[in-house]
């Protein structure tokens, strides 16, 4: 299941059966009403369709509680070829009294005669989005028909399209009145509601109430960014040590070159104990081959000691016209 999928059956699941007020219940089945229905063209029918049997039952739910309207519900399976072949469930709800039609657009304060049909596209009434319990539930039921989320671990981008402008300002100003900022983009005849970033995908699962998917996108959230810091503190120590290993490849290379040439023991004392010593353990760092010295000394003395010896080397090469 798509993650868009699981926030949407979490969501509307989570508030069938439960007491809701009037005021809401008209917000949301306006929701669901203007983003997901369609009128008959003749006659005054309402039909809303959904590949969801959660969001089927929760309309059946609100149109039952609200408005004592039972409508005729027809479920079809529909084959989806590609991965898997499955098959899913594609769910309709008609309406096809025109009496009961009439008064729940009245209930919606919606006017009959401007609605563009067969499909509805209108803002909601202001009248019926004046609290912020309603603004939720107006959104929630909008998202539930028309909205998407793409998956967490591959971005954070919710999207909505609409198909009036009106529609598109109505929701970034019901999301703006919840602090949130969403923006509109063209895309050929609709205007497309979105928002992006964790911090606002998170914002916007609380908004609708997802508290599972919020706590899952979490967890994901955290693993994600635990991983980016793993990999960067390990690029960091590989960089580290690659240029550690190079420098201790060429002081090898300086301090064979030298043996080869004119003998180790030809060195002064202390470079001479700090080529052995680095030709003993090619792999520590300055530090411990200061540590191994006699006396010690500390990484800017070695460090020193090795650039000598570089000299020596540099000053053989020169006599001897090997360059
Ligand atoms: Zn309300």
């Amino acid at each position: 299941m798509s993650f868009s999928s699981m926030v949407k059956e979490e969501v509307s699941s989570k508030h069938t059966g439960g007491s809701i007020a009037r005021h809401c219940a008209l917000a949301e089945l306006c929701g669901f009403t203007v983003y997901g229905a369609e009128t008959g063209e003749s006659t005054l029918t309402l039909h809303y369709g959904t590949d969801s049997k959660a969001i089927a039952r929760r309309i059946e739910f609100l149109l039952k509680k609200t408005f004592q309207v039972t409508p005729e519900v027809r479920c079809e399976y529909r084959e989806r070829r590609g991965a898997g072949d499955t098959v899913s469930g594609y769910y309709e709800l008609f309406i096809k009294d025109p009496d009961q039609v009439e008064k729940i657009f009245q209930a919606m304060k919606l006017e009959i005669g401007d609605l563009p049909l067969p499909e509805m596209c209108v803002p909601a009434p202001r009248l019926l989005l004046s609290s912020d319990c309603c603004r939720r539930s107006f959104f929630r039921s909008a998202f539930l028909m028309a909205g998407t989320m793409s998956n967490p671990e591959k971005s954070y981008h919710f999207e909505l399209p609409c198909r009036r402008e009106e529609q598109a300002l109505q929701l970034t100003e019901i999301l703006e009145s919840f602090g949130m900022n969403a923006k509109i983009t063209r895309r050929k005849k609709y205007h497309v509601v979105y928002m992006k970033g964790g911090d606002q995908i998170s914002d916007l699962l609380g908004l609708l109430g997802a508290h599972k998917a919020l706590l899952d996108m979490e967890n994901t959230r955290i693993y994600k960014e635990m991983r980016e810091q793993v990999n960067r503190d390990f690029n960091f120590e590989m960089a580290n040590l690659n240029k550690t290993v190079n420098a201790a490849t060429e002081q090898t290379e300086e301090i064979m070159f030298i043996d080869s040439m004119v003998g180790l023991s030809s060195l002064p004392a202390e470079l001479e104990e700090i080529a052995r010593l680095r030709l003993a353990s090619p792999e520590s760092s300055l530090k411990e081959l200061g540590e191994l010295c006699n006396p010690p000394v500390g990484k800017s003395g070695v460090n020193h000691r090795l650039r000598r010896l570089k000299k020596v080397a540099d000053n053989l090469r020169k006599e001897k016209g090997l360059f």
